[in-house]
């Protein structure tokens, strides 16, 4: 008999090789780490994991499971050994050096902003990098954007006629090991006082086109759907700048009437200036929209990225296609008075999470810091 267990077992000296990846990036929660474990002869009979403490895992030939949340958060080096089925049992030992956290950022917001028709810029500092921010204000959540490695950015409009209540906010942060923090606050929306009246006189054309509810809402949804579009990350770096050079006529949320009774406020900013001046991108963005469309005439609506759009609208000619990739200052078009409007001029519009918001504090703010 024992001359038979002789014969089956393998005198081999050479110990398995083991190759085990690095885990460079924070890990949380239970983490999966392949092996690759080779053993000519006589194979592998044995994977094994030690630590410094004890580290719960399930061990296998070809990855190992580990559960992190019961190691401390921080650096740890556990080794992995792989040993052949020889009689000399040779063993091969592998660091796998893992970096544990499992404690979700601490932040704390700056809210900037709040204002009818204005953009609320929600900063959130952490203590730790960040990898995705998230906010949600009246019910949408939308993603903002990781500006330094532990400074986010949510940006939302508040509408004209908000009502003036205390507006919850939810901030949604995940670190670089995937730890989501949530943060509730509100955000008073206070008043601003923009200018009332001015009477347009509309001609009988433009009086049946307003009359034509479906045109004109179905040009609201194909805005609605160009503002929603998801172009990737923001593109902008700074302050927008003025697309025309022209004489400022009405501003944003003045209170206008118009001839057949109705009265609207005005989502956008005029500047008239003669048919044919040039109209550049506010910002670098992605053209989403340049067509015809009932009310506001030939139109390009710039994406800049993170729910912020710009709108170009009367225009005489457009000069760029869907899909274009526009820096700041690139042509769009020329000032005219296609839709409806009463001269040349261009109507600006700014619009934030689908709110139009006021274009002018864009012009000298990009909502780089808190
Ligand atoms: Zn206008």
């Amino acid at each position: 008999m024992l001359i038979m267990w002789i014969a089956a077992c393998s005198f081999d000296q050479v110990p398995p090789t083991l190759t085990v990846p690095p885990q460079n990036a924070p890990r949380a929660g239970e983490i999966a780490v392949p092996l690759l474990v080779e053993d000519a002869d006589p194979g592998v009979g044995q994977v094994l994991l030690s630590g410094p403490a004890a580290v719960a895992a399930t061990v296998d030939m070809d990855r190992i499971v580990i559960d992190t949340t019961l190691l401390p958060d921080g650096p740890t080096t556990l080794t992995v050994t792989a040993v052949d089925s020889s009689w000399y049992r040779n063993s091969v030992e592998v660091d796998l050096a893992i970096d544990v956290d499992n404690t979700p950022a601490e932040v704390v917001l700056t809210a900037r902003g709040g204002g009818r028709g204005r953009t609320l810029g929600v900063f959130v500092q952490a203590n730790e990098t960040l990898s995705e921010v998230f906010g949600r204000g009246l019910g949408v959540e939308t993603t903002g954007r990781v500006l330094q490695p532990t400074v986010g950015r949510w940006l939302t409009g508040v509408d004209l006629e908000a009502e003036l209540v205390p507006m919850p906010v939810v901030i949604r942060v995940v670190d670089l090991a995937g730890n989501l923090t949530e943060v509730h606050t509100t955000v008073q929306v206070t008043d601003v006082d923009y200018p009332t009246g001015g009477l347009i006189n509309l001609t009988d054309a433009q009086r049946r086109a307003r009359e034509d509810d479906t045109a004109r809402q179905q040009a609201m949804a194909d805005r609605q759907a160009a503002y929603a579009q998801d172009i990737g990350g923001a593109r902008w770096s700074g302050p927008f700048e003025m697309p025309t050079r022209g004489r400022r006529t009405s501003p944003f949320g003045k209170f206008r009437s118009y001839s057949d009774g109705k009265k609207q406020l005005h989502t956008g900013l005029d500047v008239a200036a003669a048919t044919g001046t040039r109209v550049e991108a506010a910002e670098a963005g992605e053209v989403v929209m340049a067509e015809l469309q009932a009310i506001y005439g030939n139109v390009v609506i710039v994406h800049h990225g993170e729910g912020v759009s710009t709108s170009y609208n009367h225009l005489s000619e457009i000069s760029v296609s869907v899909g274009d990739a526009v820096e700041k200052g690139d042509r769009l078009g020329a000032v005219g008075s296609t839709g409806q409007s009463t001269g040349p001029h261009l109507h600006w519009g700014l619009v934030v999470s689908g709110i139009p918001v006021n274009p002018d504090e864009w012009l000298t703010d990009g909502f780089m810091e808190p």
